[in-house]
């Protein structure tokens, strides 16, 4: 079994090496680790720099983005790299909103114009506070107007419900599942999942965070990534070796990868 990290965090402990062994040895062949502003994106680049199987996203992502000075440096650099598969993580997080709405909103839309420019997936990530939509519904009108120019995104750990979950997908969207999960409360994500297609369905960590069970509350890493896969094989009605398969060849043709 060939599973596919799609997005986890690197805050410099423990040893790239450390965390690639143990992922390898639980079946966690593939990695992709994400920044969320310039210092985290180069240092993404360093680990991914090393290994065979393991690549990196640049972005800013909404909490940092009162910290962003517009110029692209050094994400013009970044995105050269054969190692970087993606823009992102950005988006808008309304939920803990560490920085106002129009600038979030403002970097985001900047990013996406990057994207385009620099002809690489977006990875978005999308927070609202419990039954509020706003984030959903900017994310959606930003995202409409980037598909319409052939833009590629994914959004990443989805905890929306069901009806932004079908807009976003007839965008094209590919949807990144975590830990989340395997939580008891989170019956609302168990009982969207089957909406998603199966080419659309990518597995993540989101390391250090949102570890599975039985690992919660603990510190995340990508080798936890295959009780999060057992937990979709559960709620698709399937063998957990038939989900590494298919979400791992999803992952390849998101950030057009060759096997
Ligand atoms: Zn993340």
């Amino acid at each position: 079994m060939e599973l596919f990290d799609t997005h986890f965090h690197w805050y410099g402990k423990p040893e790239p090496q450390t965390i690639v062994d143990e992922a390898e040895s639980s079946d966690v062949k593939y990695m992709l680790c994400s920044g969320w502003d310039s210092a985290s994106s180069q240092n993404a680049a360093e680990f991914s720099e090393k290994f065979e199987g393991c690549w990196f996203s640049a972005g800013v992502h909404p909490h940092e983005a009162s910290g962003f000075d517009f110029n692209f440096h050094p994400f013009k650099k970044l995105t050269s790299y054969k190692q970087c598969r993606a823009v992102g993580e950005v988006g808008l997080d309304y939920f803990y909103e560490n920085s106002d709405r129009q600038t979030q909103l403002q970097v985001f839309e900047k990013f996406t114009e990057f994207a385009l420019e620099v002809n690489k997936p977006l990875v978005i990530h999308c927070r609202d506070k419990e039954n509020r939509n706003d984030t959903y519904i900017e994310t959606f009108n930003v995202i409409k107007d980037f598909t319409k120019d052939n833009g590629k995104f994914g959004i990443h750990c989805y905890t929306g419900n069901g009806y932004w979950l079908e807009k976003f997908l007839d965008l094209g969207a590919y949807i990144g599942i975590t830990g989340i999960i395997t939580f008891p409360k989170a019956a609302n994500l168990r009982d969207i999942i089957n909406i998603i297609p199966d080419d659309k369905l990518l597995l993540e960590t989101d390391s250090p965070y949102l570890a599975p069970k039985p690992y919660r509350g603990k510190t995340n890493f990508p080798k936890y990534l295959k009780y999060i896969a057992s937990a979709v094989a559960k709620e698709k009605n399937n063998t957990v070796e038939k989900v590494a398969e298919v979400t791992t060849e999803n992952a390849f043709n998101f950030f057009e990868l060759n096997r």
